[in-house]
Parts: C-alpha cells; structure tokens; sequence
C-alpha cells in the first residue's frame, strides 16, 4: 500500500524534498507517495491542513520555512515534542504519537514534532571523517539554523563552542536560551562574540548565517582559521568556503546536511536505515 508524505512549505516549488525521498524509498523498496504542499502563512491554516493530512491516512509530514516555529507550537499543544525539537524551539518533522494513539488520543491531538536539521550536519561532518568529538567549533549566525545544530553538536563530544554574530545579544539570548532549555547545554562552556571579533584557530568553523542568499561576505578577521569548514548553504559558490579553502582547510557546504535531515525524517517514519552517501552520489549524478 502506498505510504503519503508531505513536504509544507511557502513558497514549495522549489522543494527538493520529493525527489530526494523518493530515491530512499527506491532505495528501500517502499512505495510512497512524497508530494510538495503549499499552505497560506498563519498558524490556523497550517494546522488545518496537517490535521486533514493525517486524518486522510498521512504517514509523516516535513515542515519547511516559514512553518518550522508553527509547527513547534502545534505539537506542543497536541502529541509532543522530541528533546531535539524542544532546544531548537522548531519543527521540521511531524509524525503521530504512538503511544497517544494507542490509548485513544484522537489523530488531531496526537500530531508529534521532531528536528533532525542539527543532526543532520553532525551525520554529514562525521560521513566527511572531520573529527568532531573533542573539537574546537565556532558557529557563526545565531538564527533558527544556528539554534537547531547547538545540542547535537555538544552531543557529538565537541570540546568546545563558539558562537559568533553580527548583532551579538542574538548570540548571547541564544545561549541563555539554550541552557534553559536543556541540561546537556552548559552555557560557561559557551563564548560568544560579534562576527567580525572571531579570530584563532579552530578545528571547525561552521556558516549558519543566510549571507549566502544576499551575495555578500561575511566581515571575518585575518586572525581566522581552521581546518575544516562547512557552510550550510548549497547550490551556488560561496566566498565563506573559498576563503578557507585557500588557506588550506577542507571545505563543505550544506547539500550534505539537507540529504542527512531527509534520512533522518525518513528512517523516523519507516523503520528503514538509509544510506545516504549512495543517495547523494544518485542525486548529484542527476
Ligand atoms: P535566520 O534568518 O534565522 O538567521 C540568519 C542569520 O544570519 C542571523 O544570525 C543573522 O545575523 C545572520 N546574517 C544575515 N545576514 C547577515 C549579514 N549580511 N552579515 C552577517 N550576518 C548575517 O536564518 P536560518 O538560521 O534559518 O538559516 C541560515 C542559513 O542556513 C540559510 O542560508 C539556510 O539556507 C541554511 N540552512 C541550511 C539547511 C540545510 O539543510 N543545508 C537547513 C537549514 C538552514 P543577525 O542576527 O545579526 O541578523
């Protein structure tokens, strides 16, 4: 029987989120059926047609901008959220609650809500063999990406963060924000600073600002380096990883990590382990 999904969003077209999950479910023989939905932007309607969605036998639903924040609401009010999806103040993932359906809960009372973006870009960077436990990261931006990607990178055994923005109370409110959230995040092990004030050396140096959409380059010191870097935009060059790219550091921007938060959607919903470097070599040759 097929399996529905969808992906919601506004604007949708530009979705890759179907072809890449109908290569997992080539790859797993599951039939699915993985189609982009658009949804006026206020919380009344996004719910509306998440409710229609399970009720009409939906297995599992990714929520993309500008949803993410609604979502996280919804579930809080309705079948849960995971710890991920609690610290990162966001959804991207909606299944049923389990348990909640099985002691009766209506369906529209047991909608659940993950986020698998931050853990997402800690699968890719360890697929890439960039040592992360006991590395010393700095994260730049301190928006929704940034926030989600905080908890799993500690989790992964980072020996320390540093988180650095252009307009820096953002940066130190996230880090308040984040310890109070959750008691793995241990705010004195945290640094923050403006953007352009970063300098040293560091294992990792992570872009988790949107610059890449506006064409601009980030204000980064001379005194700024690193051996691995990792730009969470795709799709187009990026100054962020020329830069250290010509001052010897491996470099990755961010397809990896969208593949990786699919997976993890998809395993969350199916059972099924995914082999992500063999999708992303199909979709790349693609
Ligand atoms: P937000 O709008 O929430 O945050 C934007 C961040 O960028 C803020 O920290 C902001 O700083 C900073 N910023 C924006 N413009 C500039 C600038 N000109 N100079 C310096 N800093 C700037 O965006 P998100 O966190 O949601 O997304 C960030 C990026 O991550 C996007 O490019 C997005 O595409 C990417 N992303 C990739 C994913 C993937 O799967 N690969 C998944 C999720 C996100 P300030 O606070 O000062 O405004």
């Amino acid at each position: 029987m097929t399996q529905h999904f969808i992906v919601i969003g506004n604007p949708i077209a530009h979705s890759k989120s179907p072809e890449i999950h109908t290569r997992f479910a080539e790859q797993t023989g599951i039939d699915i059926s993985y189609q982009r939905q658009y949804c006026p932007v206020d919380a009344a309607s996004f719910t509306a047609v998440i409710e229609a969605f399970f009720h009409g036998g939906g297995i599992g639903a990714n929520v993309t901008v500008p949803f993410k924040q609604v979502a996280y609401d919804c579930c809080l009010a309705r079948g849960g959220l995971s710890e991920h999806a609690k610290v990162a103040g966001a959804v991207n993932t909606l299944l049923l609650n389990k348990t909640l359906r099985e002691n009766g809960t209506p369906i529209a009372e047991a909608i659940y809500g993950d986020n698998t973006d931050g853990q997402g870009l800690v699968n890719h960077i360890m697929s890439l063999n960039w040592p992360l436990a006991g590395a010393r990261v700095a994260l730049i931006g301190a928006g929704g990406a940034a926030r989600g990607v905080v908890l799993p990178l500690i989790e992964a055994g980072i020996a320390s963060l540093t988180i650095a923005n252009r307009t820096l109370s953002k940066a130190t409110d996230l880090v308040h924000e984040l310890s109070a959230a959750s008691p793995t995040i241990d705010k004195q092990q945290i640094d923050t600073c403006r953007t352009a004030e970063l300098n040293g050396q560091f294992d990792i140096i992570i872009n988790a600002t949107s610059i890449g959409l506006s064409g601009d380059t980030l204000p980064l010191s001379e005194a700024l380096n690193c051996h691995y870097a990792y730009d969470m935009m795709y799709g187009r060059p990026l100054p962020f990883l020329q830069r250290f790219s010509a001052r010897g550091a491996q470099v990755s921007d961010g397809y990896g990590m969208l593949i990786g938060q699919a997976a993890l959607s998809f395993e969350r919903w199916t059972g099924q382990h995914i082999d992500v470097a063999k999708v992303t070599q199909t979709l790349l040759n693609h």
